[in-house]
């Protein structure tokens, strides 16, 4: 698919966007909405949507409808389910409706709109120097998948990278792993053209990826005891109950203040998470252990009862290499099955990436300002960009929050939504433009310094009282 009127060489347009995925979609929806600007769109793969594309076919989001896509358009119908293990909450797009939506959005309001040419199966190979050039981004050129022509493009204000946070799915890598001879380690998505049964069934990674296989495995009916779960740490769990978008006339419930103020009463980052856990904020496989890791992942409390039958959890780290008859960790090599199915599940999709400046000179990065929150942050950069006159303005509105990873970070990452929150609510345009976006944040109505200065000074408290855990946040930035 590519605009029918402007595919001749060379293109001049405003912005070259490397990546349709849903960070470059929520860019480009939103800077046609706010600029009349052009924009060339490139993807290596065949259709916009990114992971989605080659994710296993009963992956859904984790977080409701509602919060995902581009802002001119709503994804799903605001539908509550009424069956399954999301009975009662906000309908949770597949895969097959997010590529759908991605589809429409490019074909009714990009190209539609006459100022987008989309270039897929087509490879960007200079992304470490594009737009680092003084004067303009001037030409650059990217490469037919298809064919092997090379494309060029003019581009006049920014080259825009879609795809730095590298978000990998067990279709795009091998297993980090030795397998053995006669062993069957597939990809998730080998699961649905299953053609004979197993007798066990081993699920290594403990991510949203290994919860969503087993409770696949559940729900076809496999019994509990036939699975194993390779979980090399534990994690910190979201109650999705609590991440469900504000009913209209919904009072606001709490800025953030109450938990904020209750961890500066405690001494230790556990004696938080447990604080976190007693109010529901956070939830955990099994209460006798001590999560380490925190990745964002989200499930319901019917899915937690369900993951809690499953009671072979191997804890013994990462798999080093897996055997006909045994699994090698560093420290132990366990006894295994030899008619065993192993579903690879270890594919980092939150990848913890090194930040940058999103704005910088001709380019601008695409990374989460709020964690977990990539399409919101991709409309808020685009926002940025079209609204405030310069970079060190854009830059201190989206600092960039790399995604959490051990459980410390939990406490980062509600710091981090505490600060952005605190910062942007003190502009009224901006406040108005967050209440359009499709944000799991719920900001005030309207602006309060007194709050805001409540906020600014409960983070300042929290940041200093905890500095030592949150040293990760200056390392990294
Ligand atoms: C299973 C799963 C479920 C998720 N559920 C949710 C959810 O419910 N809510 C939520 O907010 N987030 C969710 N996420 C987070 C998700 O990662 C982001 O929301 C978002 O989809 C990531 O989009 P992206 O554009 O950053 O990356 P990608 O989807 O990876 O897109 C990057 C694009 O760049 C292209 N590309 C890369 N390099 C090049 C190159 N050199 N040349 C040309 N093209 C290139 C790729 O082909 C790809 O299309 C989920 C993630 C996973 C893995």
């Amino acid at each position: 698919m590519t605009s029918p009127a402007n595919t001749h060489s060379p293109l001049e347009v405003d912005y070259l966007v490397i990546g349709a995925g849903a960070m470059g979609m929520a860019f480009v929806d939103t800077l046609l909405s706010e600029t009349d600007a052009t924009v060339a769109i490139v993807d290596r793969y065949s259709q916009p949507g990114g992971h989605w594309t080659v994710a296993y076919p009963f992956v859904r989001l984790h977080q409701p409808s509602a919060f995902y896509g581009v802002s001119s358009k709503t994804l799903g119908t605001g539908a509550i389910d009424a069956t399954g293990p999301n009975a009662g909450l906000h309908e949770l797009a597949t895969s097959d409706e997010v590529l759908d939506y991605f589809d429409r959005v490019m074909r009714d309001t990009f190209l539609a709109s006459g100022r987008v040419h989309y270039f897929p199966m087509s490879s960007f190979d200079d992304l470490a120097t594009a737009g680092s050039g003084s004067e303009s981004p001037g030409t650059q050129r990217f490469r037919s998948q298809v064919t092997g022509a090379i494309t060029e493009v003019v581009v006049r204000r920014r080259v825009v990278d879609a795809t730095y946070q590298n978000v990998t799915v067990p279709a795009m890598v091998p297993p980090r792993y030795e397998i053995a001879d006669g062993v069957e380690v597939v990809t998730p998505n080998a699961l649905t053209t299953l053609s004979s049964p197993w007798a066990r069934f081993t699920v290594v990674g403990a991510g949203k990826t290994g919860i969503d296989v087993c409770l696949w495995l559940l729900e076809r009916g496999v019994d509990p005891d036939a699975i194993s779960w390779i979980t090399p740490r534990d994690a910190w769990l979201l109650d999705r109950a609590r991440i469900q978008p504000r009913k209209p006339d919904a009072p606001q419930t709490g800025d953030g203040g109450m938990w904020m103020a209750g961890a500066l009463q405690t001494e230790s980052i556990d004696e938080i998470l447990l604080g976190f856990e007693a109010i529901g904020m956070v939830m955990r496989i099994d209460p006798e252990v001590t999560p380490r890791a925190y990745r964002c992942a989200t499930v319901t409390r019917t899915e937690l009862e369900s993951l809690r039958r499953i009671r072979n959890i191997v804890r013994h780290g990462k798999v080093r290499r897996i055997e006909p008859d045994s699994i090698v960790f560093d420290e132990i090599t366990l006894p295994a099955h030899p008619d065993t199915l192993y579903i690879d599940c270890t594919a980092d999709g939150l990848e913890r990436r090194p930040t940058v400046p999103i704005f910088d000179g001709h380019r601008i990065t695409l990374q989460p300002v709020i964690p977990c929150q990539q399409v919101f942050s991709a409309a808020l950069a685009a926002h940025v960009e079209a609204a405030y006159p310069d970079d060190a303005t854009r830059n201190t509105l989206c600092a960039p929050s790399p995604h959490p990873d051990s459980a410390q970070d939990l406490l980062g990452y509600g710091i981090e939504i505490a600060e952005r929150t605190a910062l942007w609510s003190g502009d009224a345009d901006l406040l108005a433009w967050l209440h359009t976006s499709r944000s799991v944040i719920t900001f005030p109505d309207a602006v309060d310094p007194e709050r805001q200065a409540r906020m600014t000074a409960l983070v300042g408290q929290l940041r200093e009282k905890f500095a030592g855990i949150l040293a990760w946040d200056a390392a990294i930035v």
